[in-house]
């Protein structure tokens, strides 16, 4: 990969002038890529949030700036990273603790629900595994209601 983001000898990078002509960001990378996955109802590749977060701050956000942000966010349960679309989503704290995202096979529409339910039974099946959980989310892939035409 080729990055050419900063051809500018360091003169003109502490230059007052060139300082005053660079446009001022319009928001920070971290709100914009919230805003983007928070609007989003589908989950959102990584090069392609970089492509949209980077329109929204008016200037090139990189993939792996990207990728280490989502680390963060996935790790802080703040976003899901969801494995069938190798894709991020911005998880519905509404929600609780763990929830459900089913993912329609034909047109792409994702839901959270809920899994209180089943939330003591896993924390229990990983207590007698001597597995400390800390979250869980399921993947259910299937048709929607749309799709299966129910
Ligand atoms: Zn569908």
């Amino acid at each position: 990969m080729n990055f050419h983001h900063n051809d500018m000898s360091i003169g003109e990078r502490t230059s007052d002038r060139r300082k005053a002509k660079r446009p001022v960001p319009r928001k920070s990378f971290t709100t914009a890529l919230l805003e983007t996955l928070s609007n989003s109802n589908r989950p959102v590749g990584a090069y392609d949030l970089a492509d949209r977060v980077s329109h929204a701050i008016g200037y090139r956000i990189y993939p792996n700036s990207v990728y280490r942000a989502l680390a963060s966010l996935v790790a802080d349960g703040i976003v899901l990273f969801i494995a069938s679309r190798k894709a991020y989503l911005f998880r519905d704290q509404q929600i609780g603790s763990t929830p459900m995202i089913t993912c329609c096979k034909d047109c792409g529409a994702v839901a959270q629900r809920r899994l209180e339910a089943i939330e003591k039974m896993l924390t229990t099946l990983c207590k007698e595994r001597g597995f400390a959980s800390t979250h869980f989310y399921v993947e259910v892939l299937g048709r929607c209601p749309r799709c299966a035409g129910s």
